[in-house]
């Protein structure tokens, strides 16, 4: 039996960013409630930079925890004259991303003023670019690749941050979004693949807003435009709303666990909903893995459409077998280890009345190093369960990720070499059964050339430089 000594339940997120243009008077607070809307893609710290209108410089509020931790009240919001914002809030790329100073927006200053940055993602070549701007003298005072940027843009010397971003942008390798202001005017930018997800709105006729997710849009009443595009920076201010490419874009590789795990159900994606994504993801799962059970049921939350899509797929009844502690928050907000183990346990528990003697079917969207899903079997038989058969929802997770997801080491994933009889052996199931490729990418019906899935079929779209490979 395995007894899952290293830990970690989930792929995690790397951040959630958004930020805007208005002549409206509500900005600053509209981009806390979008904050709200994102808390699910990061709940270390939460940030706002507020620029234009009245405001003489860039204000800026950045903190450690959740969006109402950091902005317990608008009030403070509420009395910005800016109409130019920027906001995140933040998962850290591994424990050692656990520092105050990295929270974001950055804010810093240069000759031609200043720059509030946030992103998203993880830059590939970014180790070397810092080498080489260490060698010329600068001084950095975070890990965060939008410093990285500023420094780039600061060295680029000229005046006009549009120029500055379509010079060096095209520097950056790797998986990026990043929505960034000068306090004249909001710019969003993507990487030339599209591994992280930025969308565009209308917030009326007053401006503009750009958002990781179109959850966000709903929230705040901003009306979808459209995704910006691959390789594409978008700038929003007084003019209204402009686009350049400022470069080619190459394979899109949108990744693809934003549709079976890290996006908001309610959030859609190069038009794609992401709740009905899922639910055909446990559709299509019960059909090439049937299991003879009782009923069917889902761990909370992100995998409850693709367990209702395996029942009525099945003709089995679904059932809230599994009752998730809505107050302890994501196990991965305590980032030792042992915490993280202990967190699983505070935050789910098996309803002994409904499968108690019944053959149950765990629907899970995805298994990484196999921990939590030894946990929900053994959970679940202790319940008093007669059989319990594992369904995962997407195919085996067998490669890392370098594009800023943070994922254990290729050894450490539990599907990495093994067979699924093993797994399944291993996390104590009476059987298991992973969804194909094939059907991973016709439930979600985008191309599957135009996603990347690369942490299931090791196959990288960008090689990781860092590497050697
Ligand atoms: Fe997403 Fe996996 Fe690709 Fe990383 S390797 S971007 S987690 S699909």
């Amino acid at each position: 039996m395995y007894h899952g000594a290293i830990i970690g339940p989930k792929l995690k997120e790397s951040c959630g960013v958004c930020g805007g243009f208005s002549r409206g008077d509500n900005l600053p607070y509209l981009t806390c409630f979008a904050l709200y809307a994102l808390q699910h893609r990061g709940q270390e710290s939460a940030g706002i930079a507020v620029g234009g209108g009245g405001e003489k410089k860039i204000w800026l509020k950045r903190g450690m925890g959740l969006v109402s931790e950091v902005f317990p009240t608008t009030d403070e919001l509420k009395e910005r004259r800016g109409n130019l914002t920027v906001g995140h809030v933040r998962y850290s790329y591994g424990e050692e991303g656990w520092h105050p100073e990295n929270a974001q927006p950055l804010l810093l200053k240069y000759r031609h003023g200043e720059l509030a940055i946030a992103h998203n993602g993880l830059l590939l070549n970014g180790p070397q670019l810092r080498e080489e701007l260490e060698e010329k003298g600068a001084i950095f005072q975070t890990g965060s690749d939008s410093e990285l940027l500023a420094h780039l843009v600061a060295r680029q010397g000229s005046p006009d941050l549009e120029e500055s971003l379509a010079a060096v942008v095209p520097r950056l390798a790797g998986a990026f979004a990043f929505v960034l202001t000068d306090g004249k005017k909001v710019i969003g930018l993507r990487d030339r693949h599209g591994f992280r997800p930025l969308s565009l709105a209308a917030l009326g006729n007053e401006g503009y807003f750009l958002a990781s997710e179109t959850c966000a849009f709903d929230t705040i009443r901003a009306r979808f435009l459209r995704d910006v595009e691959p390789g594409e920076m978008v700038v929003l201010d007084q003019n209204g709303l402009r686009s350049r490419r400022i470069m080619p874009e190459e394979q899109p590789s949108l990744c693809i666990f934003e549709f079976i795990y890290f996006a908001r159900p309610d959030s859609n994606i190069h038009g794609v909903n992401v709740h009905l994504a899922r639910r055909e993801l446990g559709r299509t799962l019960a059909r090439e893995h049937p299991a003879a059970a009782d009923m069917v049921t889902g761990v909370p939350d992100s995998s409850i459409a693709a367990a209702s899509g395996y029942a009525e797929e099945a003709g089995l009844p679904y059932e809230m077998a599994l009752v998730k502690n809505r107050y302890i928050g994501r196990t991965f907000i305590q980032p030792s280890q042992k915490l993280r183990e202990e967190g699983v346990d505070l935050k789910l528990n098996a309803v002994r009345k409904i499968v108690e003697g019944k053959r149950v079917v765990i629907v899970d969207d995805s298994i990484v190093r196999g921990t939590t899903s030894l946990k929900l079997v053994r959970m679940v038989r202790r319940a008093g369960a007669r059989e319990v058969h594992l369904r995962i929802s997407s195919p085996p997770v067998i490669a890392s990720c370098f594009y800023g997801i943070d994922t254990p080491t290729q050894e450490e994933l539990i599907a990495h070499g093994r067979t699924p009889a093993e797994v399944a052996e291993m996390v104590g199931a009476d059987s298991i059964g992973f969804l194909s490729h094939e059907g991973m990418i016709s439930s979600i019906g985008l191309p599957g050339d135009r996603v990347c899935q690369a942490c299931f079929t090791a196959r990288y779209p960008v090689l990781n430089p860092a590497a050697g490979s």
